[in-house]
């Protein structure tokens, strides 16, 4: 089977040059194919209504677009289990905000797919349907948490997929998988309907497999909804017309605090090429550096932060308003067996992290100093974007791990290298890494961060830089 980016299948559409039924019938083949191989499905879902769109249909771009949604994304009638036990068969009655947007252009769900049991993880082992294996080798991981999405576009499955981003489930498992992973501004896309981790840190964003599908898919999703009091009413400019490959005199800040970390060689080599490729390009590019103190203060910070603030978007997960239920005795019994069995270990011991960094004895030097560590961090990197508009690292100073190598844990590295994703989670700026070369047969990426709500810019700044690099749309069917 052929696989298009969304520009092609839309003009392949619009123009009648494929049979849309025929096309479906062919893909489910794959989907088949492909859920045996990397088990990243939680649902395959045959929508027939698809089957009656008319050519007159496909004027919108993503008219008969196949995607994937993460599971943490509520689809009316269709389960939505975040990969845990908790839910394992609810079913919403509504739809996420985003679910709506895109059904309303047309675009055809064809699946949920796998995550870390509720966007907890960076491997995508913890699901409860089993781990989802790396398209370009099965015996690596996809990465995670939103692993499932991740795959399911490195394979060709579909041209785009959404997955969430609360630390860098996005870019983490882009960046191994050898897609482009995209989480914009914090607020600038509704989060309606997606279940919750960490609300002040959890972003909508995509997968596609090169720039222009995700300016597409950016542009679809992006604007206020008044169902979200955090999204954004800033216009959201058409980022696909305004696609320019031209960077001169776009400002770079190469972050060497990070990227000096690298160890691999071959990997630090192609982090230069990235840097010469920007500068002959006529972007200026200029090393800088962040106080070690306060990167290697981004993991504990973040783990504070996340976990107390999932201590209380979880807290409703109690068998009684919400959730997988054991009856007890009383209905504290209820409660109590219905949190142990639904959650698994590593979701359980996250939350007495979050209970105690919380509890009033410890709210002081825990959770309020992460807030204040938090505020130093953001500081410091809006002293830096007075004067460079990107930062520029390495995504991730490895490939994808080996499966037997990662345990069911946290995750797998506590390096800088590994967790300065995270601060674009902590100040909210437009993150992408960029699929930007291969280390023994697996993709390697860089990661870019813009200021908030220039998305725009990080979209050039990857798009000149992917066709000069020429991996767009790459995928894996057999590794
Ligand atoms: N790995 C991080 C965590 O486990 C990030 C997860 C995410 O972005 N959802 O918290």
């Amino acid at each position: 089977m052929v696989q298009y980016s969304i520009e092609e299948l839309h003009a392949l559409l619009i123009s009648g040059q494929i049979h849309f039924k025929e096309y479906y019938e062919e893909l489910f083949k794959e989907i088949e194919y492909q859920q045996n191989r990397l088990n990243a499905f939680v649902t395959i879902t045959k929508n027939e209504t698809i089957l009656n769109l008319k050519k007159k249909d496909f004027v919108n771009m993503l008219c008969g677009i196949p995607y994937v949604l993460k599971d943490n994304y509520s689809t009316k009638g269709i389960k939505t289990t975040a990969s845990s036990r908790m839910l394992e068969n609810y079913i919403p009655v509504y739809n996420a905000h985003v679910v709506d947007l895109l059904n309303k252009q047309g675009a055809c769900l064809v699946g949920k797919a796998s995550m870390d049991e509720f966007a907890m993880g960076s491997t995508n082992q913890t699901a409860l349907t089993g781990p989802v294996y790396n398209p370009w080798d099965r015996t690596r991981i996809a990465g995670g948490s939103s692993g499932g999405s991740a795959a399911l576009v490195a394979s060709g499955v579909v041209p785009f997929s959404l997955g969430s981003d609360t630390g860098d489930s996005i870019r983490k498992p882009a960046g191994f998988c050898g897609v482009v992973g995209f989480k914009p501004t914090w607020g600038r896309i509704s989060r309606y309907g997606v279940i919750p981790y960490a609300s002040s840190l959890d972003h909508v964003g995509a997968f596609t497999r090169n720039v222009r599908d995700m300016a597409i898919v950016m542009e679809t999703l992006a604007g206020h909804d008044e169902r979200d009091m955090t999204s954004s009413i800033k216009e959201v400019p058409q980022y696909l017309d305004c696609l320019d490959e031209n960077i001169k005199g776009i400002r770079i800040a190469v972050l060497k605090t990070v990227s000096d970390e690298v160890e691999n060689s071959i990997i630090q080599d192609n982090f230069n090429r990235v840097v010469n490729v920007l500068e002959e390009l006529g972007a200026i590019v200029e090393n800088i550096t962040m106080p070690i103190e306060l990167l290697k203060a981004v993991l504990p910070t973040y783990t504070i932060l996340a976990n107390s603030e999932a201590t209380s978007n979880l807290a409703c997960l109690d068998g009684i308003k919400y959730g997988h239920r054991r009856d007890g005795k009383t209905i504290e019994d209820t409660v109590i067996h219905s949190r142990t069995h639904g959650f698994s270990h590593q979701i359980k011991s996250r939350l007495i992290l979050g209970n105690l960094a919380l509890a009033y004895e410890n709210q002081e030097r825990m959770f309020m100093k992460a807030q204040k560590v938090r505020r130093l961090i953001v500081e410091e990197l809006n002293k830096i974007y007075q004067s460079y508009d990107i930062i520029l690292t390495p995504n991730s100073g490895i490939i994808a791990p080996k499966v037997k190598q990662v345990d069911n844990q946290y995750t797998y590295e506590s390096t800088i290298l590994e967790n300065h994703l995270i601060l674009g989670n902590l100040a909210g700026l437009p993150s992408l890494s960029l699929p930007s070369g291969f280390v023994d047969g697996m993709p390697i990426a860089v990661h870019l961060m813009g200021r908030i709500f220039e998305e725009q810019t990080v979209l050039n700044v990857a798009y000149a830089l992917e066709n000069i690099l020429g991996l767009k749309n790459q995928y894996s069917r057999e590794g």
